[in-house]
């Protein structure tokens, strides 16, 4: 069974008419119909609740965390920040998602900075190529995927080199986009994925949720507890 919190800043889907056209009752409830199905289960946080909603307990208890914000991002807090970093770093799974690219996490985890890509919202196709059919978040999945409305990223995207290239996204304006990306960070796994734009209804889309499903698999756990790390004897002699 997959735990799996969605954390969300639910600011613009409470207050922009715009964005609850597409997501009446949050974008937080679109991507728990996402990621449900059978041997996962779901809980949702957002920026408002006490600690954000990720307390120590609350990401004791995730094996895979969800992260969608986009305009305050600066209103997180340094130390539930950090806190998340941590448990990344001790095996829990975490996806980024759209504007999550300028998240206090994602530049923790990457090293990277706030304008870290080119964009312009002018909801335009977006076809998503798939860079390698082999890999589990790709599974199922056919050669590209054209999402019919999407804010338009463009590179240079300021990110450390991925493990593992899943997605590269291409505009009709001309840009390309790497919008999938894999990375290891300690024990844990980071998947980058691009779409997501507030007014498009990508997360309604059947084959955007067949990769969030695919991504929650692949970034779960694969360990339990703690490697050693300290003094140590020797092992023998
Ligand atoms: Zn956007």
């Amino acid at each position: 069974m997959n735990r799996v919190t969605i954390w969300t800043e639910a600011r613009q889907d409470r207050t922009e008419e715009a964005v609850r056209a597409v997501y009446p009752q949050g974008m937080g409830d679109a991507l728990a119909q996402a990621v449900t199905s059978p041997g996962v289960t779901v809980r949702l946080a957002t920026l408002d609740m006490p600690e954000h909603g990720l307390t120590q307990a609350v990401l004791d208890a995730t094996d895979v965390l969800l992260w969608w914000g986009h305009v305050a991002h600066e209103e997180v807090a340094d130390e539930v920040v950090r806190r998340v970093q941590a448990r990344v770093l001790d095996g829990m799974g975490l996806i980024c998602l759209h504007s999550a690219h300028a998240s206090k996490i994602f530049h923790a985890l990457m090293g990277t900075r706030t304008l870290n890509l080119r964009w312009r919202e002018d909801d335009e196709l977006c076809r998503l190529w798939v860079m390698d059919p082999a890999h589990p978040i790709a599974a199922g999945l056919p050669d590209h995927v054209d999402i019919p409305q999407e804010e338009t990223y463009g590179e240079y995207f300021e990110i450390p080199a991925p493990d593992d290239l899943v997605f590269v996204s291409w505009y009709p304006g001309g840009e390309v986009f790497r919008s999938g990306c894999c990375w290891c960070r300690g024990l844990g796994r980071v998947f980058f994925f691009q779409p997501g734009h507030e007014t498009c209804p990508v997360y309604w889309q059947p084959e955007i949720q067949r990769i969030l499903q695919n991504a929650v698999a692949w970034a779960a756990p694969s360990v339990t507890g703690r490697p050693f790390s300290g003094h140590c004897r020797p092992l023998q002699g």
